[in-house]
């Protein structure tokens, strides 16, 4: 009997412990934030914050969230492991993980055992307290075998972690880098890790947040068909590059084009569309004209 209950405990303890180090690391680097209280800020500092901004944001859009859990477009080995790097910035979590639980998401929308559903669960959970819950991080019922058959993917997943270690001593090295050649920048090491690392993934987190939060409360509905509670928010399309167009994408999850009418304004679809001109990525699936004018 011991034999049989045992894996399971263990199992069990250990997604317990990864919902601890995920919720103590977030905590830390919410309060990383309070740093800016010594630091201040430089134009500089502020702007490698925004570049990383859109680094993360569109990294989470068109990499994590449109190619890896939906497979919207087609792209090449080198330019997908790009989209995993960018997304991985984000801090969001590795690449198969994050796909995983967002198929979890769509496929269970709103019922129990959706994630981050606000209507089975509560705000709350849906917006941050999912990702420090054991049920974050068991055994997935979804797990990504598309992806898993690529080992660079494997890899970046597995030792996620080096790449917030990287970034921590990224942004310190490239602020002291700066201060040293260019001290009439009037920044540091600090400073640049406080607006590149913390101030900006913490905002791109609540702005990918109320996609899960938001977004299934707050909005309007296109689609009452849907099967779920989901929204389109114009603010936070806004703040997401496009992931606000939320009730269109449970729609048609497997879109590259988020943004259905032409004040939808979805700036991830744009850049998908200039990186197809180039040939970087392709066969982009759109939904139909019709599909595209029905509200049902
Ligand atoms: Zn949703
Ligand atoms: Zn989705």
């Amino acid at each position: 009997m011991e034999t049989l209950t045992l894996p399971a405990q263990t199992g069990l303890s250990r997604a317990k412990k990864t919902a601890v180090i995920y919720a103590s690391v977030m905590l830390s680097i919410h309060l990383g934030i309070l740093l800016v209280i010594s630091t201040g800020v430089s134009p500089v500092a502020f702007l490698v914050g925004f570049i990383f901004y859109l680094v993360r944001g569109f990294g989470i859009s068109i990499g994590y969230h449109r190619y890896f859990a939906h497979k919207s477009f087609k792209t090449g080995r080198f330019f997908q492991f790009i989209l995993a790097l960018m997304g991985s910035l984000s801090n969001q979590g590795g690449v198969l993980w994050w796909s995983s639980t967002h198929r979890g998401h769509h496929k269970y929308s709103d019922t129990k055992d959706d994630l981050h559903s606000p209507i089975a669960h509560n705000f709350w959970h849906a917006h941050l307290g999912w990702m420090w819950s054991k049920e974050a991080y068991g055994k997935s019922k979804n797990p990504c075998h598309d992806l898993g058959k690529f080992p660079e993917l494997k890899a970046l997943n597995k030792h996620y972690v080096f790449v917030i270690l990287f970034q921590v001593a990224g942004f310190f090295g490239l602020g002291v880098l700066l201060n040293t050649l260019y001290p009439e920048l009037g920044t540091s090491g600090l400073q640049i890790l406080v607006w590149g690392f913390f101030i900006s993934t913490v905002f791109m987190w609540h702005c990918t947040f109320m996609v899960n939060s938001v977004c299934h409360i707050w909005g309007y509905q296109r689609y009452k068909n849907s099967g779920d509670f989901s929204r389109n928010n114009p603010f936070v399309s806004l703040v997401t590059f496009g992931e606000g167009w939320h009730n269109n994408h449970h729609k048609y999850s497997w879109a590259a084009r988020n943004g259905f009418k032409w004040w939808e304004f979805d700036p991830s679809y744009y850049l998908l569309k200039t990186l197809a001109l180039f040939g970087i990525v392709s066969d982009l699936k759109v939904p139909t004209q019709e599909q595209l004018q029905t509200t049902h």
